[in-house]
């Protein structure tokens, strides 16, 4: 019989139940204990819905607080003495860790100051993980029995899993050197490491778990020779007698550069991800040894599209016809995490748009479903397959995703559309005379704290208890307030603050045509913050201004610059369920074409400061150098330019990144003005040289907005002074890291004011 596996489950609930227990936990409204009980509730009832949709490999370990690659690092003891010095419970450090923590002494307990690690993509997706930090006094031990517990946890429930651990060399490579430490490179330090896997390996086995999952996702990267040299000593070290049989996952990408590497490890099995790269089953297989389990990856664990039936089942019969059907699993293509929990809750998308879609639940099923039809034959589900086929011809026909006028646009797309008029010299010059702006402007990326208030009034408008002339009268309130605030702060380009953005995707996309949206579709982002992306469904057009008249009015209450926001197209894109039927670049090229005209109509509007955000650019790279990644830099570039080209030089143009090692050139390639890049956590000195050969204008991110702490001036004026020993004092602009969107009140004001007075402790000095 053919197995059914799934990789992980989203951990967040179908009601956000975990992100609602740790922010009241974090605010000091639910009692840990509170908190624990929901974590056991979810994994519970995730276990559960696995186990009665009939999988017959079900994953444990996959849930966690805030991110899994944080949990080993708690699990290994890999904290940086800045953290553990507090002694604090091993939850909050892990928060800690995670997002900061600065709160004042009480009676029983030191005041507590310290900054967040660095967060980064995982991989190509939308999720963060917090990247392991290795310092000088890092001491491996087994530090919490967290897969162990989670596993009795479900075992008690009746149900025995398959655990899931982030692989040695996986876990090594993703991490870095602390700042006390910069010369070390991570991977050094696997032997040291080995024997903690295996006392972790052995207490698994010993709590009865017979398989574990173990990811090792960086083989679908270009790895370094040592790094895919460290498999072959790591794994001949972990499989052992008191270990329980490994089970070797990849996922997101090719394994082929790196098969070498895979081929004759004692493992029981390998996972790859056939959706993503079905030409690698020749070279997978070969790989194996006879005795090895194939796990084939064929439900998309990244998308929301339903699995075409037909097709995937042809794929696994092509693998059983290679390897046999006792030696096929059918597997998620990933974990589960990145996609929404269920379509059950989602009661207003059209039906016939609803049946396109299968989200983590419906996976689930639709995994068990492929194990059946390869196992015992299709005829002993021909009704499903039947429906299934009719739902995949019905949306390759529907006039919903075609629109030809759209079609017809792109074709005719220029190259002089996406070029500006004139070189960058040129148009500086013309926007200083026309802007008025001083050396050190100080600025910010464009949201402003997103109090409960401004929520309550937009469901109240969402659920339509008010009408939109009242909704629209609070949102100039809250824009008047955030270009006061900014006056009084004394920043220089302000901005309106967002206020009437639930999301900087989906707000876009509600207003653009080609586009549907979930009620409940969240996926975790990061920690305690989901997203919500829109899906692209249909071909993408703009009905009319999206922004304009907030932004407009902005303007009209300031003398100062009011800076027009929004979102560029890849980070539209990547920050959406993307179509599967059509290419990334048409989407992309459909999207900028919209976006182009509401930059022109922002202008012409008066709002001569326009930034767009493009933060997912760097996260759509694809994985592995070459001929794939070039083209996608290309029309990324492509797109973002045809956005942004149809305005005069004095208009100004600016651009946003963050969450991730960008790649200068590709910035540079944008042609923006003005780029304002996440830095904060950046703390080796030799990132400050990375983009210290951009021509153009540049905003480092002077904080951290993950983060409540607030930094000091002086803090702000050390971190100027560094970069200044790098950069041109008139090309830099200061600036946070990102939209302050998730802040409170109180510790933004803090910290603009800081930054802001030491901008003008710099400007008084040139
Ligand atoms: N303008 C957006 C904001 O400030 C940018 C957000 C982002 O880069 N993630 O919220
Ligand atoms: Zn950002």
């Amino acid at each position: 019989m053919v197995q059914s596996a799934v990789l992980g489950f989203p951990r967040i609930g179908a009601q956000r139940e975990l992100k609602k227990v740790t922010e009241a936990y974090w605010s000091g409204k639910a009692t840990v204990d509170e908190l624990f009980q929901v974590g056991k509730e979810l994994r519970e009832k995730n276990w559960k819905l696995q186990k009665e949709a009939g999988v017959d490999i079900i994953p444990s370990n996959d849930f966690s607080f805030y991110d899994q690659v944080l949990d080993h690092s708690l699990l290994f003891n890999v904290i940086p003495d800045r953290y553990s010095k507090y002694n604090l419970p091993a939850i909050d450090t892990l928060f800690a860790m995670g997002r900061g923590l600065q709160r004042p002494a009480t009676e029983t307990s030191p005041a507590v100051d310290v900054t967040a690690l660095e967060m980064v993509k995982w991989f190509d997706s939308n999720y963060h993980y917090v990247r392991p930090t290795f310092s000088k006094t890092v001491e491996f031990k087994l530090n919490s029995s967290k897969p162990v517990d989670e596993f009795l946890e479900a075992k008690a429930l009746g149900i025995h899993t398959r655990p899931v651990l982030v692989g040695p060399v996986s876990y090594l490579y993703l991490g870095k050197a602390d700042k006390d430490n910069l010369e070390l490179e991570p991977i050094t330090l696997l032997e040291k490491l080995l024997p903690v896997y295996a006392e972790l390996l052995a207490k698994l086995k010993e709590a009865g778990a017979d398989t574990v999952q173990i990811d090792e996702p960086v083989l679908v990267l270009d790895l370094p020779a040592e790094v895919q040299a460290a498999y072959k000593t790591a794994y001949e070290y972990l499989a052992s007698e008191t270990a329980p049989k490994l089970f070797l996952t990849t996922y997101f990408g090719d394994v082929r550069p790196n098969i070498a590497s895979i081929k004759g490890l004692p493992v029981a099995g390998v996972h790859a991800d056939f959706v993503r790269v079905p030409e690698q089953l020749d070279e997978v297989v070969a790989a194996l040894s006879p005795s090895q389990i194939l796990s084939v990856g064929i439900v998309n664990g990244r998308n929301i599209w339903k699995s075409n039936f037909a097709k995937a089942i042809d794929f696994v019969n092509s693998a059983i016809a290679k390897v046999g059907a006792e030696r096929v699993i059918v597997a998620t293509s990933s974990s589960l995490l990145h996609t929404p929990v269920t379509l059950a809750s989602e009661k207003k998308i059209p039906a016939e748009i609803k049946d396109w879609f299968a989200f983590a639940t419906e996976k689930v099923t639709e995994v068990v479903t492929i194990a059946k039809a390869v196992t015992d034959g299709t005829e002993s589900i021909a009704e499903v397959l039947a429906a299934n086929a009719k739902s995949i011809s019905a949306r390759e026909t529907s006039s919903i995703t075609n629109d030809a006028a759209v079609r017809e646009r792109v074709a005719k797309i220029t190259e002089d559309q996406a070029r500006r008029k004139s070189p960058f010299g040129v148009r500086l010059a013309a926007q200083k005379k026309a802007l008025g702006i001083p050396l050190f402007p100080t600025t910010t990326i464009g949201s402003f704290p997103q109090t409960k208030d401004i929520r309550i009034v937009r469901n109240k408008f969402t659920k339509g208890e008010i009408t939109a002339e009242e909704y629209e009268k609070f949102i100039e309130k809250e824009i008047a307030d955030v270009v006061k605030f900014q006056e009084e702060v004394g920043l220089d380009v302000l901005v309106h603050g967002e206020p009437e953005r639930n999301d900087m995707v989906q707000y876009f996309g509600e207003k653009l045509n080609g586009f549907v949206f979930t009620t409940n579709g969240w996926v975790q982002s990061y920690g305690s913050r989901y997203v919500r992306p829109p899906i692209v469904v249909g071909d993408v057009s703009r009905p009319g201004p999206m922004t304009v008249k907030e932004s407009k009015y902005a303007q009209s209450i300031t003398k100062k610059p009011m800076k027009g926001m929004l979102t560029g197209p890849v980070t539209c894109l990547r920050w959406s369920f993307p179509r599967d039927d059509i290419s990334a670049k048409l989407q992309a090229q459909q999207l900028a074409l919209a976006l182009r005209d509401e930059v022109q109509d922002l202008e012409a509007a008066g709002v001569y400061v326009i930034q767009v955000d493009e933060p997912a650019i760097r996260e759509g790279l694809p994985l592995r150098a070459g001929a794939e990644r070039d083209d996608y830099v290309n029309w990324a570039v492509e797109s973002f330019r045809l956005a942004t080209s149809g305005v005069e030089d004095s208009t100004q143009i600016h651009s946003h990144f963050c969450y991730s090692d960008l790649d200068p050139n590709h910035i540079k390639a944008l042609d923006a003005d003005v780029v304002s890049i996440e830095f904060s956590k950046k703390d080796d000195p030799k990132y400050i040289q990375e983009f210290s050969e951009y021509p153009n204008h540049i905003g480092l991110g002077l904080f951290d907005i993950h983060s409540p702490r607030v930094p000091a001036k002086d803090e702000f004026v050390g971190r100027i002074a560094d970069i200044l020993k790098v950069y041109p004092q008139e090309n830099l602009w200061v600036n946070p890291d990102c939209g302050l969107k998730t802040r409170g009140w109180t510790e933004t004001r803090a910290s603009l004011q800081n930054m802001v007075d030491a901008a003008k402790e710099f400007r008084a000095k040139y």
